[in-house]
């Protein structure tokens, strides 16, 4: 589970998540909405690290990842994440890029880190492209690539931060395939989406952000189907 507790984050003067409160449950996928600039990012940013918060706990687990005392690099581990640009690493091939943290982070050896490798290459359906260096692939291919290499570092939990904003049309459908599977397969997932029919069919609970806070969150169905919230409706008035 991520339990995210009284979450604060200022940039400067600018006062960007106001005290968020949200929990996504083992293996429930939670889908956050709102409008641009409204924290999404950040928010997922400070649930991984990436960020520091100013105030307040993300727990994954039981491990609260914002204690002083907890290994950064340990507990980052347990959250994978994946960016709207799929932030492979152009000089190595698809292949080196999903075995490099493996080896130099979880100390796996050449052998274990290739099968881990291929097994979510298979998964995402590149394993044909492991050889292939990344500015040779579509970017529905890339970002599938860039979810196997953060499947690879066995995490409890997945972030996605928008993983289909920067697709051709026609490519987003593979790509959020296999974030369906993914949840089928009972992965812990918070998504930033503006996917509405994915988030109304594959998650469980959705969040809508406005101003740094959550307006109103509920089962999926009844946030984008039955709003209650004013700004809500406005937002999936102008998405829909
Ligand atoms: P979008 O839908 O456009 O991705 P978002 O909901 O993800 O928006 P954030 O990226 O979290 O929004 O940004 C929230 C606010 O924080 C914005 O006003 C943004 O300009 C500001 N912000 C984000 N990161 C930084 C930073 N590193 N330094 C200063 N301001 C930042
Ligand atoms: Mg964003």
């Amino acid at each position: 589970a991520v339990e995210i507790v009284g979450l604060r984050k200022s940039f400067g003067d600018l006062l960007v998540l106001k005290g968020i409160d949200a929990t996504v449950e083992p293996g429930e996928v939670v889908c956050v909405i709102g409008p641009s600039g409204s924290g999404k990012s950040t928010l997922l940013r400070c649930v991984n690290l990436l960020e520091q918060p100013d105030d307040g706990k993300v727990i994954v687990n039981g491990v609260e990842l914002t204690d002083p005392d907890v290994d950064i690099d340990a507990a980052r581990r347990r959250v994978g994440m994946v960016f709207q640009q799929f932030n492979l690493f152009p000089h190595l091939t698809v292949l080196d890029n999903l075995t490099i943290a493996q080896r130099k982070v979880l100390r796996r050896g050449k052998a274990e880190a290739d099968a881990v490798a291929f097994e979510n290459l298979e998964k995402v359906g590149v394993a044909d492209k492991a050889r292939v260096f990344p500015a040779k692939l579509s970017g529905g291919q890339q970002q599938r690539v860039a979810i196997a290499r953060a499947l690879s570092m066995n995490p409890q939990v997945m972030l996605f931060d928008e993983p289909t904003s920067a697709l051709d049309p026609e490519l987003v459908g593979d790509v959020l395939g296999v974030m369906r599977k993914l949840a089928d397969e009972g992965m812990t997932m918070l998504v930033v989406t503006h996917e509405m029919q994915f988030a109304r069919e594959v998650a469980d609970k959705v969040l809508f952000m406005d101003g740094g806070v959550v307006v109103e969150e509920g089962p999926a169905a009844q946030v984008i189907s039955d709003p209650r919230h004013e700004r809500t409706k406005t937002f999936l008035r102008r998405v829909l």
